[in-house]
Order: structure tokens, then C-alpha cells, then sequence
């Protein structure tokens, strides 16, 4: 048996199998993403105001931007910089409204990904593999689950906060103090605008830059010995707040610059730049920071 990797928070041991598993329908993931994308169908063709529309851009860019790239995934999930808890809290707590899951879900789901995508083996499910419509179905529908699983540790920091503790357990409800001030703000358009239709475009977008991220793209960087690569998906640093420019992010996981090259739009590290400027975050990773990875080369 080919001996496997760990990660920080994802321990093989002997018994780990990173292939063996099956794809599993998940009546949740999909009642969730189904419900939200027909509400947001009944936004658009019941409720077609500009009030609304605007509303939709703006919560979505706040939550997607501030709440799952910066929050989530660049200070929770990487530690690629440092900052006062209130902070971490808000922007976690605006990265859970995206709808994905909560903390630890998104640490677990980011990180047996990039788990699985680190072995010399990477079964289709994590590595995107599948074509359009059969990725979407599995990584909308359904969960990849493991027969013999590594061991999943979130450090004690996050696993014993208790305020993530909470957010864990409630954090598909999290969208009802939202929903209910939209409503006293704006009315139903407001709800179906700002919360359902959100949702299911944060969801699927999601979905979408993950699928074409490890398929092609522009490449500044291979990591060698790996089948799964990421690639940099060019003119959609706008549209992703920098989280287009996956092939810098498999390169540097640790740096929260993610457009790393001249001309890469990151509106997630302008954010970061913009809160380091009054010292509300420090300590702020880049490329540098840390020691190369191994078996990364230029493209
Ligand atoms: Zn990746
Ligand atoms: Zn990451």
C-alpha cells in the first residue's frame, strides 16, 4: 500500500484509504441548494425591482468577499493573518450566511479536499474530475464518503470556541435574523433577494470556480508528482473577490495574497490591506512567509 499524507488537521494512519469510497446522495445538501434556488427563481420573475437587485449585489459581495474568502478560508481556514476576535467572529459569522456550512464543516470540507488533492492518487470526487453536469451532482447532491477515513483534528482553539460551537450547530438558521430584518426593511422581494437568491448563486458560483480551478486555466506554478493542479481562471478577480487565482493558492496556501502575479485583481487581500491599515489585522502572510512547498516549480 502506497503510504498517504497528512495534513496539519487531516492524520492518515495505516488503515487510511484516500480511494476507496462512494458518492452519497444527501437529501439535505440538496433539499437546501433546490429550496433557495426556486425561491430565488420567484424573486426574479415576481419581484424584478432594482431595490432588491441591489440589495442582492451587496450582500452578496459583503458575504462572499468579507465572510467566506477573508473569514473563512483566509483567516479561519488558513491563518494567514492575524486580528482581534470580535473581527474573526464577524467575518466568520458572515462567511456562514454564504450557506455552505458551518465553521468546522468548511474547515473539514477544505481540508479533506486539499487532503485528497496532495496524494499521488486523487479519486474524481475531490479532485473536480467529473464533466459539468455529473461534478455539479456530486458536489451540490452529494458527499464523497470514505470507507476507511483519515482522522480529522480541528485545533482546539476552533473546536472548543464556544461561539463556533454555536454557529456550528445552528448555522443554516443564522439566515433568520437576517431574513427577518429584510423583511421589516424591504418586504418579502427583500427576504427572496437578499437571502434564497444569494444563496443559491453563492452556492453554485462556488461550485463553478471549484470545477474550472483544477481543470485549466493560466498556470504560474505546477506542484510536480501531483495529478491535481490549480489553475489561475483569468478576468474573474472581480466576480470572486480573488479566489480565481487557484493555481497561486495551491502554490502558497499559507499567503493571504492571492493574486500574487502583476495585474491579479484580489479585492479579498485589498480588504486585508485595508484593515492592516488600521491595525485592526498584522501579521499578514504572503508567498514569502513561509518555506516553499515541495515539488513546486514555474510553470
Ligand atoms: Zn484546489
Ligand atoms: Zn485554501
Amino acid at each position: 500500500m502506497v503510504s498517504l499524507i497528512s495534513t496539519e488537521r487531516v492524520v492518515a494512519t495505516s488503515k487510511t484509504s484516500a480511494t476507496e469510497g462512494r458518492i452519497v446522495w444527501s437529501p439535505v445538501k440538496s433539499l437546501w441548494l433546490f429550496a433557495h434556488v426556486g425561491l430565488g427563481f420567484i424573486a426574479i420573475f415576481w419581484f424584478p425591482q432594482i431595490d432588491a437587485f441591489l440589495l442582492f449585489v451587496g450582500l452578496t459581495a459583503m458575504t462572499v468577499c468579507a465572510g467566506h474568502s477573508v473569514g473563512m478560508h483566509r483567516l479561519l481556514i488558513h491563518r494567514s493573518f492575524q486580528t482581534h476576535t470580535f473581527l474573526e467572529y464577524f467575518m466568520v459569522w458572515l462567511g456562514t450566511l454564504v450557506g455552505m456550512a458551518g465553521p468546522i464543516g468548511m474547515i473539514k470540507a477544505h481540508d479533506m479536499r486539499d487532503w485528497h488533492q496532495r496524494q499521488r492518487v486523487c479519486p474524481p470526487h475531490p479532485a473536480h474530475g467529473a464533466s459539468f453536469w455529473k461534478d455539479a451532482w456530486w458536489q451540490l447532491c452529494c458527499t464523497f464518503e470514505l470507507v476507511s477515513p483519515p482522522t480529522f483534528i480541528v485545533e482546539e482553539r476552533v473546536r472548543e470556541d464556544l461561539f463556533y460551537i454555536w454557529l456550528e450547530r445552528t448555522w443554516m438558521l443564522q439566515q433568520i435574523p437576517v431574513a427577518c430584518l429584510l423583511f421589516v426593511l424591504g418586504g418579502w422581494s427583500w427576504v427572496l433577494w437578499g437571502c434564497s437568491l444569494r444563496i443559491a448563486v453563492s452556492l453554485i458560483g462556488h461550485w463553478m470556480v471549484g470545477h474550472y480551478a483544477h481543470r485549466a486555466g493560466h498556470q504560474g506554478w505546477v506542484v510536480k508528482g501531483l495529478p491535481v493542479q490549480g489553475y489561475n481562471l483569468r478576468y474573474l478577480g472581480l466576480l470572486t473577490f480573488g479566489e480565481n487565482w487557484h493555481c497561486n493558492h495551491h502554490a502558497f496556501p499559507h499567503s493571504a495574497k492571492l493574486g500574487v502575479e502583476k495585474g491579479q485583481l484580489d479585492l479579498g487581500f485589498a480588504l486585508i490591506q485595508f484593515l492592516q491599515r488600521y491595525r485592526l489585522v498584522w501579521e499578514v502572510k504572503t508567498p514569502a512567509s513561509e518555506p516553499t512547498r515541495e515539488g513546486l516549480a514555474r510553470a
